[in-house]
């Protein structure tokens, strides 16, 4: 055991004794705990964003705010003006056979909440499963990835110094103590990040029996339907796909569009890309590629796809050199490359073409169930079809990235692209114990029916479920 390994585990003692020798935090604690939260985020804006923009070797401070700090806050914000109401406890109906009683449920603590996160959103991807934790009356101790070690480090000593160790604490370090973090007894994980990773830690939670909920990620389709306005859905996937360069869980992977408007989609989406980032290599508001195993991996999958005959659109100032990947659209990869086969995860778009809607769903439908769907249309009809016929974690119709966005949904995918779901009422259950309470009345009349059982249990079997 290393001397972090130890530090971790003092500290998840240490929260796991407090949760269960203390009784569950009032509303005005939760409360509380919020408001600091909201604060530290707030004021230390400017931080933040300087330290997620020099992990990434660049990154715009407008999407930092626009894409991390603004849905934090407004997600502290929402709970806040929610929690009162959602900790109440439900009164649930009784069964005529048990009257005289009362039953009712109350959200109780789980006690400590385990948070590991990933790198392309940073703050928001602490923040926000915090939020919920918090509002459930937990205590949580967080993983934050060491691909942003300037962001981690600023985001611990924060930490440390708005909250209690035995509140909030965080553990800094590589994939080791990453590991050695999803192998405490914790009462929940939520984990965010690949679908690979998100086994390896269903795997340790499971030796403990820790329930999971995995946020991960996938190839998410968009559908155009043939009655859209190209050049609108061109503007909306051309927005959803280029921010942070496609670094994005829920951004659009691939595009299945009607094949006599495929070429001119593809024009029209790097069109929209030139407007938004004019020169986007040297361009400060287009975020570069995290990494230089992930430009070497995304920079392969251009050339891979170029040789196998596809059509590349992109910005003339092609070039390997520096930290950030232009806009790139794909005519025509072959299903067998790369950008076909794995969540692309930068900013690269193939274009599918279809002929008829069904083979668009056959498609969509044989890959694994994605994170996102979005769908361009007008008609109700076409929108049901795809709907019905294509499941994901959420959708956005004529659209992209906005559900996640609505504090009143859920969050979450299905199947290889997640377990569970967050945000709002949602991700408070997900962190609570929905403990049912059920009081016996005056007299208990189930238990006057026997033993000895005779005429009046046969009579209670026969009335209440026609047993003859
Ligand atoms: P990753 O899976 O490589 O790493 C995520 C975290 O897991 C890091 O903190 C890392 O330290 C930790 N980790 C690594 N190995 C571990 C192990 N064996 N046991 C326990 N923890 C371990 O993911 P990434 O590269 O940081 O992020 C990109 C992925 O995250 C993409 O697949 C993306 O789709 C996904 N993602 C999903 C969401 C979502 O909300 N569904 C959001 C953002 C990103």
């Amino acid at each position: 055991m290393t001397n972090s390994d130890d530090i971790m585990q003092n500290i998840f003692e240490a929260q796991f004794l407090a949760s269960r020798n203390q009784v569950a935090p009032d509303l005005a604690t939760r409360l509380s705990l919020l408001e600091k939260l909201k604060n530290m985020v707030l004021d230390n804006a400017e931080a933040i964003a300087k330290a997620i923009s020099d992990d990434f070797g660049g990154r715009a401070r407008a999407e930092t705010e626009l894409l991390e700090i603004l849905p934090s806050i407004h997600g502290i914000k929402y709970t806040m003006g929610k929690l009162k109401n959602w900790m109440k406890p439900q009164r649930r109906a009784v069964d005529l056979m048990f009257q005289p009683a009362s039953s009712q449920i109350r959200y109780e603590p789980l006690g400590v909440i385990g948070i590991i996160s990933p790198w392309n959103y940073p703050l928001f991807l602490l923040v926000g499963p915090l939020t919920d934790a918090l509002a459930a009356g937990n205590r949580a101790m967080i993983k934050p990835s060491e691909q942003t070690p300037v962001f981690s480090e600023l985001f611990a000593k924060l930490i440390d110094k708005t909250f209690d160790p035995l509140e909030v604490s965080v553990i800094n370090g590589g994939v080791d103590v990453a590991r050695a973090f999803s192998e405490l007894p914790f009462d929940h994980i939520i984990f965010t990040g690949s679908t690979n990773v998100g086994r390896e830690v269903m795997k340790a939670a499971a030796n403990n029996l820790t329930p999971v909920t995995l946020e991960l990620g996938g190839k998410s389709p968009v559908i155009i339907d043939d009655d859209y306005e190209i050049e609108k859905a061109a503007n909306s996937v051309a927005f959803g796909k280029f921010l942070n360069a496609g670094q994005t869980c829920i951004a659009p992977d691939y595009v299945l569009v009607p094949a006599a408007k495929a070429e001119e989609f593809c024009k029209k989406v790097i069109k929209r890309a030139n407007q938004s980032y004019k020169k986007p290599t040297s361009n400060e508001q287009y975020s570069a590629i995290c990494g230089e195993r992930h430009r070497t991996r995304l920079w392969g999958a251009i050339e891979e796809a170029r040789a196998a005959g596809a059509k590349v659109y992109n910005h003339k100032a092609e070039t390997t050199e520096g930290a950030k990947i232009t806009p790139t659209v794909i005519l025509g990869a072959p299903n067998n490359c790369l950008i076909m086969r794995e969540e692309i995860f930068g900013p690269i778009l193939p274009v599918v073409p279809y002929t008829i809607i069904e083979d668009a769903l056959a498609f969509v439908r044989e890959r694994p169930r994605p994170l996102a769907l979005y769908i361009f249309s007008n008609s109700n009809d076409f929108q049901e079809t795809i709907l019905k016929g294509a499941i994901s974690g959420g959708v956005t119709i004529n659209g992209t990235l906005m559900h996640v966005a609505q504090s009143a949904l859920p969050f979450g995918g299905i199947g290889p692209s997640g377990t569970g779901a967050y945000h709002g009422f949602e991700g408070f259950k997900r962190f609570s114990h929905a403990r049912s309470i059920h009081k016996i009345g005056f007299i208990n009349a189930f238990e006057m029916l026997g033993p000895p059982w005779g005429a009046l249990s046969k009579l209670a079997g026969k009335l209440f479920a026609g047993i003859k």
